[in-house]
């Protein structure tokens, strides 16, 4: 029997061999959203060094290893640039010409504070004017604190919360993020969410608007965290359905480009 197909919407493919990249391909992983990291970027030109190796190099990795490839760009809040922030964000809308840059992200708030608000409020303009859907990093420090903070901003930009994905929910910050329209990712990962409390979050909450995340590539070590958590979850009693919304029909609707249809061929 094939394994349960899964599409992750939030992984590092420049942190993953090629080995481990086909090992996911054979486990189920149709699609994988590669988010632009913290890691690696300094200053503006290598943020946009960055960008460039993810749309041109990470994608046909993911591509030669059987998965479909999904770029997501931005400037992560814990890795903003001294000069060249007005440059960068002035080149991002022109990768989005690109067919497979669906997303803007990660985005977010790390230590918080003006700069990081103000720079993040600017993405979420250019993703109301791109029409884009955003992928949101939480941290693990002060992560209630800073998802009330977020929330904030979000309310007061124009972009619908339909179209964002707050990323590393914890059990605390899950009922606001869905009690505020947007899409909430469990990473299953050491340190985030593990197996048991995602199975019984999902059971009290459905799969409305959840997601299950990897973030594998940068830091996170469960590889398999996501088709291990698929076998799990099924263990736990959670019905196939509940499993293939929260697994692959939920990051497939979330973006709004890439039908479940085509992925499965
Ligand atoms: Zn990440």
């Amino acid at each position: 029997m094939d394994p349960p197909a899964f599409v992750d919407l939030h992984l590092h493919a420049e942190g993953i061999s090629d080995q481990d990249l086909a090992t996911l391909a054979f486990f189920g992983m149709k699609a994988a959203v590669t988010c632009a990291s913290d890691a690696g970027a300094g200053t503006a030109a290598e943020l946009r060094r960055h960008w460039d190796d993810l749309v041109a190099i990470q994608s046909q990795r993911l591509k030669m290893a059987g998965i479909r490839p999904l770029v997501a760009l931005g400037v992560h809040p814990a890795r903003i640039p001294w000069h060249g922030v007005d440059d960068l964000l002035h080149r991002l809308p022109r990768y989005f010409d690109d067919p497979k840059v669906v997303a803007l992200g990660e985005l977010g708030l790390h230590e918080g504070g003006n700069r990081e608000e103000e720079l993040l409020a600017r993405q979420l303009r250019l993703a109301v004017s791109l029409r884009r859907p955003v992928i949101v990093h939480t941290p693990a420090r002060e992560k209630l604190a800073r998802t009330r903070r977020l929330l904030a901003i979000l309310k007061s930009s124009a972009l619908p919360p339909e179209r964002v994905l707050i990323d590393h929910v914890s059990e605390e910050t899950l009922p606001l993020v869905r009690g505020f329209g947007c899409w909430a990712g469990l990473t299953l990962q050491p340190g985030a969410i593990d197996v048991e409390a995602a199975s019984s979050l999902l059971r009290k909450n459905g799969a409305e608007r959840i997601v299950l995340t990897s973030d594998i590539g940068e830091g996170a070590t469960d590889l398999l965290a996501l088709p291990k958590a698929a076998e799990a979850l099924r263990e736990a009693g959670l019905s196939a359905d509940l499993c293939r919304r929260a697994l692959l029909e939920g990051p497939s609707a979330f973006l709004g480009s890439v039908q479940v249809s085509e992925l499965l061929h």
